[in-house]
């Protein structure tokens, strides 16, 4: 179903992981999508062809975030690869998905202000000024949709720096809901519960106990996947989701409910 026809999407960080499941959706449902990367532009240019292969459409563009004046690069290197892409001289957004994160794991007593500096800039300080910055190439009826985590429930001692980073969002997302309320615009945040991704390979991909008990969180009884969360994102980014804003929505396969 082609639900998305006609509408251009921006992912952050979709070059692999969660981003790239919501790119991959969101193609399929007939959006043209820009796959944004950090560094990995081989990774995007992948999630490019694979977009390709299926019947989709989809462009890459690289920008690392977490540095002053990213989001005016971001916006520029969009429009530099929008523009390659083609010469319809459109660069307007439909739907503007803040996937790209960093989760450094530290116990509250092992912080450092460096980590949490790092992840304030990239986990909230970037999506506030992506957003601001793309106000006039947002169209009106549009997405904006945050990729937040489910251990703002959760309360996860080993990543209380990061949690605090992903409250933040949730805070500025609801604000913003009302903000561009006026526009039919519509603001919502996604939570993932425990992920198969990148981000988790070091302490769950590669350890068999870890999987089992993790996957025992869900009430599913499995560990979510990339998909998962690309559904709930193209459901959102869909007109059948234009009554809901400013909401938070846990899609963590109900994990320790
Ligand atoms: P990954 O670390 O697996 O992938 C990260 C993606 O973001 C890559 O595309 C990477 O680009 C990009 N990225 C990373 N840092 C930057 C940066 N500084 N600037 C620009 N792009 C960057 O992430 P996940 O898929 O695990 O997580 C995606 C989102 O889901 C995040 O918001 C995360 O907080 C959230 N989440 C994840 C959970 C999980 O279990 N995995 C659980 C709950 C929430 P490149 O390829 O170039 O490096």
């Amino acid at each position: 179903m082609e639900t998305l026809k006609g509408k251009t999407a921006v992912v952050t960080g979709s070059s692999r992981s969660i981003g790239r499941g919501i790119a991959e959706r969101l193609a399929a449902r007939g959006a043209l999508v820009a796959v944004h990367y950090a560094t990995n532009a081989t990774a995007a240019q992948d999630v490019v062809e694979a977009i390709g292969k299926a019947g989709g459409r989809a462009f890459a563009f690289g920008t690392e975030l977490g540095h002053e004046g990213d989001a005016e690069r971001f916006w520029a290197e969009f429009d530099v690869q929008r523009r390659a892409f083609s010469d319809d001289g459109d660069t307007g957004v439909d739907i503007l998905v803040n996937n790209a994160a960093v989760a450094l794991r530290d116990h509250f007593q092992d912080a450092t202000v460096a980590d949490f500096d790092r992840m304030v800039a990239v986990n909230i300080r970037a999506p506030f000024f992506i957003v601001q910055h793309a106000l006039d190439r947002l169209r009106d009826g549009g997405r904006v949709i945050n990729i937040s985590s489910a251990v703002t429930r959760l309360g996860l001692p080993e990543v209380i720096a990061y949690g605090a980073t992903k409250g933040a969002l949730d805070s500025f997302s609801r604000i913003l809901a009302k903000e561009l309320g006026s526009r039919g615009i519509t603001v919502n945040v996604v939570a993932p519960g425990y992920v198969d991704t990148d981000s988790n390979a070091d302490w769950l991909r590669h350890d068999k106990d870890a999987w089992e008990e993790t996957a025992a969180k869900s009430v599913f009884g499995r560990v979510g996947e990339p998909e998962d969360i690309g559904d709930a994102v193209a459901f959102l980014a869909s007109d059948a989701g234009r009554w809901i804003t400013g909401q938070h929505i846990d899609a963590s396969g109900g994990t320790r409910m």
